[in-house]
């Protein structure tokens, strides 16, 4: 297993692979967990080689504090990721290597996606998305990339991106991997107090509760029980609960025959925010 920190020695490793092997790619943000673990693991199931991107990528991020205090932990990474196997490549890059002098993002139209859920919270977030993706995907050329449904607007959106710039590789979506509690697994929850972290849970149930209601429930219905039930909860603060078409992403108001639906939910426990989601039908 090999850590490079440029694109000159990572293309150095991965051009004499490319001819005869199949790539696979993860990008993360680090501090992994078992979710990035499972990516990493069907990737190499269905690659010779797996390379996997560890940045905190600057132009996602609309809120300096939460750029500045995002969990890194390089090291405990690396080792994680040894005890994986030997098909592995670590690329941790500087920003300079991938952005060169300017960081800034390329404005992307996501045909409306980017328009919905995240999209309203964190302005620009999804525009730094495609940035970094279509820079990662250029350098590393992956014959399939790998991301979690934990970010299921993230998945459509970049499934978009490589329609959009026409992009010779498949986007593979990796259902979400929680604690036995129901909790998602999120780098995040690293900085959750234990206090938090029990109440945090409430995330997972409500979704739970929404989908066995789903059926006998009619959507304003299910809106309503979820604000009411996190008004009641003094450490938890809703910023939004949606449930939206799985293939549009757009809110839904009525449930219509033969769509599929999803619950989407983002709550701030302090000021640590987390987002969750859950399929209805
Ligand atoms: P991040 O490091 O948070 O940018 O995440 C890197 C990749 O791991 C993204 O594709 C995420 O959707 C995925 N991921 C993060 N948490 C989970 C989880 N609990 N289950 C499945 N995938 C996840």
């Amino acid at each position: 297993m090999s850590v490079y920190t440029n694109r000159e020695s990572l293309l150095a490793a991965l051009t004499p692979r490319r001819k005869s092997k199949k790539i696979g790619f993860v990008p993360t943000m680090g501090a992994l967990h078992q979710g990035h673990l499972t990516l990493v693991n069907k990737a190499l199931e269905e690659n010779d080689c797996v390379v996997i991107s560890i940045f905190v990528n600057p132009t996602q991020f609309n809120n300096t504090e939460d750029l500045e205090k995002y969990p890194r932990d390089l090291e405990t990474d690396v080792a994680l990721l040894k005890s994986l196997g030997k098909n592995i490549i670590i690329y941790a890059p500087e920003a300079s290597d991938l952005y060169g002098d300017s960081i800034t993002a390329t404005d992307y139209n996501f045909q409306g996606l980017e328009h919905e859920m995240e999209g309203k919270h964190r302005e620009g977030h999804f525009n730094g998305v495609g940035t970094i993706l279509n820079i990662f995907f250029r350098i590393i050329e992956p014959d399939n990339a790998y991301f979690g449904e934990k970010d299921f607007q993230q998945l459509q959106i970049v499934k978009k991106l490589v329609e959009i710039e026409n992009l010779p590789l498949n986007i593979v979506g990796v259902p979400i991997v929680r604690e036995k509690s129901g909790l998602a697994l999120s780098s995040r929850n690293k900085r959750l107090t234990e206090t938090y972290k029990k109440e945090a849970v409430l995330i997972s149930k409500m979704l739970k509760e929404v989908k066995e209601r789903f059926a006998s429930h009619s959507i304003s219905e299910l809106n309503r029980f979820v604000k009411e039930t996190f008004d009641k909860n003094d450490q938890l603060a809703l910023e939004y609960f949606e449930i939206a078409n799985e293939k549009t992403l757009k809110t839904a108001i009525k449930k219509s025959k033969n769509e599929k639906y999803r619950a989407f939910i983002a709550v701030f426990a302090g000021e640590i925010r987390l987002i969750d989601n859950m399929a209805l039908n």
